[in-house]
């Protein structure tokens, strides 16, 4: 099981100084041990030569834009990314690319906010990866393997990669089998209610986790849709 040992660590990526200042200072009011960089390259490199249990990620940044940064990040590591733009436009952009950002944030934005939104996506993020140590780690179900420790999903012995948030979505439903939950009931579960973002964003989800763990995605062996009431998934 994963032990928080100490305080959280947390990784900005911001080429504005006065920014990345202000953020470090209020989240180490806040008692977050701060590392900052300050171009895309770096910032990658940082984050993945280090554990840290959260990113803050500006949009544009010299060297790798935060797009590029957030893909490659997420395609190695599951913690939470909150990524900052100073353009409304860019939050549908980053939405549409699904990058696997956990959360998006737009400038100017308040120090309270930004805070609230880190120590929010800490809690969910160590709840789902499993602080209550009388869960069984890894889950089962004809063929389809969930690490929950090691946060990775097999297919009949074959490593499917998932995004934080399909991974969450999966691993919930597949801890309440039969259970059918709706759109909404399962936004709320995964998402933070803080979060930008609406229940499509659980059907885009569903979808592609179905994608990469159903032979045939229009007859599901695993979760079902229940037309007009949700999802549920099938033991
Ligand atoms: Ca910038």
């Amino acid at each position: 099981m994963r032990q928080r040992k100490g305080m959280s660590r947390i990784l900005i990526v911001e080429d504005e100084q006065a920014i990345a200042e202000l953020e470090k200072d209020y989240l180490e009011l806040s008692g977050f041990e701060v590392v900052m960089e300050n171009n895309g390259t770096a910032g990658l490199k940082r984050a993945l030569a280090e554990e840290f249990e959260l990113i803050i990620l500006d949009l544009m940044l010299p060297g790798m834009d935060g797009f590029e940064v957030c893909k490659k990040i997420r395609a190695v590591k599951d913690i939470p990314i909150l990524m900052v733009s100073a353009k409304k436009d860019d939050i549908d952009k980053i939405r549409g690319l699904g990058l696997g950002a956990d959360d998006y944030i737009t400038k100017p934005f308040s120090a309270s906010e930004l805070v609230a939104r880190v120590k929010a996506h800490l809690a969910r993020y160590e709840r789902l990866t499993g602080s209550n140590t009388n869960r069984n780690t890894v889950i089962e179900i004809r063929g389809l393997k969930i690490d929950k420790t090691a946060r990775r999903v097999f297919l009949n012995g074959e490593e499917k990669i998932f995004t934080t948030k399909e991974f969450d979505l999966l691993t919930f439903l597949a801890e309440n089998p039969n259970h059918v939950y709706s759109k909404e009931e399962l936004f709320r579960e995964i998402w933070n209610m803080e979060s930008l973002g609406d229940i499509a964003t659980v059907t885009v989800h569903i979808k592609k986790i179905r994608e990469k763990i159903e032979v045939n995605t229009a007859k599901p062996q695993y979760i079902e849709t229940i037309w007009g009431v949700g999802y549920r998934f099938k033991m």
